[in-house]
């Protein structure tokens, strides 16, 4: 009997042992993740399925409409190795620069060539992000034009349709507005509750989101919570107003996809509110699983950070066990303030971010409901 529970044990042990195990992070992948269209499948419905935005299914896979083809496979999410390369040829190109001037040798037609791309992507590469509209049953082009305050010559346009071509549950572009600027709006705005894991938001008026934003801040701050149950509630300062708009002192926040949060720190006369964090109060262990937390909700865009404290932020994803090259690609350190620009890393410096950090997220399908 003894012996029997003994085994039992052990098997349940390494049951244990086995679950807890850190699994892989899910962005520090290599392999693609496809998708086989099934009947009935929309660019809409397979975007909201794997968190990714329609736009990026249509650059990954070409695709010009909203058409999907039953069997055809789709690329949801390229594999790393390939970001890694692009990544990595960039930093490259950079460095081998620098060698060229300090030897005085000549910059190679291919460093030249590689050069000129760069800076092609660099224009392309402009922040402005599209405002998509489900196609309702007995939407026009120019219900909808009326609705987003444009035209439909613009919605002819930008999509290339006519309007017999409407179907109910396409997805169509209705604008490109500048990310960050301009007189953005949220129309449905979730508020984040009071205080809850991990978390306090006592500036009621002010933490209106997204429903990606306000469930990734929920997510992370319960999941860092559940790692320090010990630790001070993060303070979640600005997210947006209920109804967006300009949020003085802010550049962004109009949009509910911007929120500022503390960092965990070691100064024992603070409370909640923002600190002045240095490299001597940064509470290095915590900050990294809540900024790793963030990052596994996978609608981080970017995330502003003081360089100074990147340095032992990026020490301590090394120290987790996180890969070197998912590190190199994650950070703008140790490359300098300003290699983090043009979107290259997801965390980069912006001055002020040494008392808070300011996260940024996509704009996700969920969070512009149809109805
Ligand atoms: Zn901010």
């Amino acid at each position: 009997m003894t012996a029997f529970f003994s085994i039992k044990r052990i098997a349940w042990t390494l049951a244990t042992i086995l679950f807890i195990l850190p699994a892989p992070l899910a962005w520090a992948k290599t392999k693609p993740v496809m998708h086989k269209v099934k009947a009935g499948d929309s660019l809409w419905s397979i975007a909201g399925k794997y968190k990714v935005e329609v736009d990026t299914l249509r650059k990954l896979n070409k695709i010009k409409g909203n058409m999907v083809k039953p069997g055809a496979k789709l690329i949801v999410r390229p594999g790393s190795s390939k970001g890694k390369s692009t990544a990595s040829a960039t930093k490259h190109s950079s460095k081998s620069a620098k060698v060229s001037k300090t030897s005085g040798t000549q910059i190679t037609k291919s460093q030249k060539s590689a050069g000129k791309i760069s800076k092609n992507n660099k224009k392309a590469k402009k922040r402005f992000e599209s405002v998509q509209h489900k196609v309702k049953r007995g939407d026009s082009l120019w219900s909808i034009a009326r609705k987003y305050n444009t035209t439909v010559t613009n919605l002819r346009k930008i999509n290339g349709k006519s309007v017999k071509s409407l179907h109910p549950g396409e997805v169509i572009v209705v604008k490109h507005v500048p990310s960050g600027d301009g007189p953005v709006r949220l129309e449905h705005g979730v508020q984040l509750p009071e205080s809850g894991l991990g978390f306090v938001a006592p500036r009621r008026e002010r933490v209106w989101g997204t429903k990606t934003t306000v469930t990734a801040i929920m997510e992370a701050c319960a999941e860092t919570a559940a790692e320090h149950p010990e630790a001070r509630p993060t303070y979640i300062g600005d997210v947006s107003y209920q109804r967006g708009g300009y949020m003085p002192p802010h550049k962004s926040h109009r949009s509910g996809r911007d929120v500022d949060l503390s960092y965990y720190h070691n100064d024992p006369k603070s409370r909640h509110a923002f600190t002045n964090v240095s490299t001597s109060t940064l509470d290095t262990e915590r900050s990294w699983t809540l900024i790793e937390s963030f990052l596994e909700t996978k609608d981080v865009k970017s995330m502003y950070i003081d360089y100074r404290l990147q340095k032992p932020l990026y020490e301590e994803a090394l120290r987790r066990g996180i890969a070197q090259d998912v590190v190199d690609r994650l950070f703008e350190y140790p490359d300098g303030v300003g290699s983090g620009k043009e979107g290259q890393t997801i965390i980069r410096h912006v001055r002020g971010h040494d008392d808070h950090i300011h996260i940024r997220f996509y704009e996700r399908p969920e969070d512009v409901p149809s109805s």
